[in-house]
């Protein structure tokens, strides 16, 4: 029933806008408060954003079929829930992408391994790990402001390359996520991600080096750090000058370097 669905959905879009404009009012009712009580002036609290807020307390109802809408927590439990491919058969756990929000860089890479299948968590395995030897002499880290995730939320089984219809099947969650992030800046790890997010055929080794734009969003890409493992002697200087792109991007400080 499409037209009861669309009233109940812009019943629970107006009591979100009211519960919005109630949280403001509350805050002019407290810079009152503080005034009366005080004696002194206060300067009026800024008009806030209050979404996130209103998602915990008032989540839209759940479309399995609409992430677009998806809030981040409804949107982890429909990837935790979602059947839309073959992939679901075999993953233990669904691996979502875990980091700080809003994040100034977001990286998105292929695939969960072993290690991120068993966990739940990304980038936890040896790729992970080296990855992290990436980011931290930048100042990055998941804990403070960068997002980790994949293109690909279930482990393909023995780590193969993901299917173009998984692909395309887990791509609508990757978007909503990617607004959800909000980030600075996208690094994309390795083809499957590059291919998949900016539409092309071309290889890591030609799309490199320059940025592009996903939904305004500036984009880099890079070798993935499981390739990178494997071939150390010809990928590891190409990723630097990647990272030294991303730091002058973010503002980052380059280690031995004084700004
Ligand atoms: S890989 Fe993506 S589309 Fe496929 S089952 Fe997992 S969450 Fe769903």
């Amino acid at each position: 029933m499409p037209g009861l669905r669309n009233n109940n959905m812009s019943n629970i879009e107006e009591k979100r806008e009211a519960l919005a404009q109630d949280l403001q009012q509350f805050l002019y009712y407290c810079d009152q408060a503080e005034e009366m009580i005080t004696g002194k002036e206060v300067t009026p609290s800024p008009v806030m954003d209050f979404s996130s807020l209103v998602d915990e307390i008032l989540p839209l109802p759940l479309d399995k079929d609409a992430p677009e809408g998806a809030s981040m927590k409804q949107l982890v439990r429909m990837v935790q829930e979602c059947t839309r491919c073959p992939l679901c058969e075999t993953r233990t756990h669904t691996v979502f992408g875990e980091g700080a929000l809003p994040s100034r860089l977001l990286v998105i890479g292929e695939s969960p391994g072993a290690d991120e299948d068993a966990t739940g968590r990304a980038f936890v395995g040896k790729a992970g790990q080296y990855l992290d030897t990436w980011l931290t002499p930048l100042g990055l880290s998941r804990e403070t402001n960068v997002y980790l995730s994949n293109i690909i939320k279930c482990r393909p089984p023995e780590n193969r390359t993901p299917h173009v219809n998984e692909i395309s099947s887990c791509l609508p969650f990757v978007r909503r996520q990617i607004r959800l992030v909000k980030p600075e800046l996208i690094l994309l790890l390795g083809g499957v991600a590059s291919k998949a997010l900016l539409d092309t055929d071309k290889g890591v080794g030609e799309l490199r080096g320059r940025f592009y734009r996903y939904e305004g969003v500036p984009v880099l890409v890079t070798y993935h750090p499981a390739g990178v493992l494997r071939n150390m002697e010809e990928l590891k200087r190409p990723v630097w000058e990647d990272l030294k792109k991303v730091a002058a991007f973010l503002n980052l400080t380059l280690p031995g370097r004084s700004r």
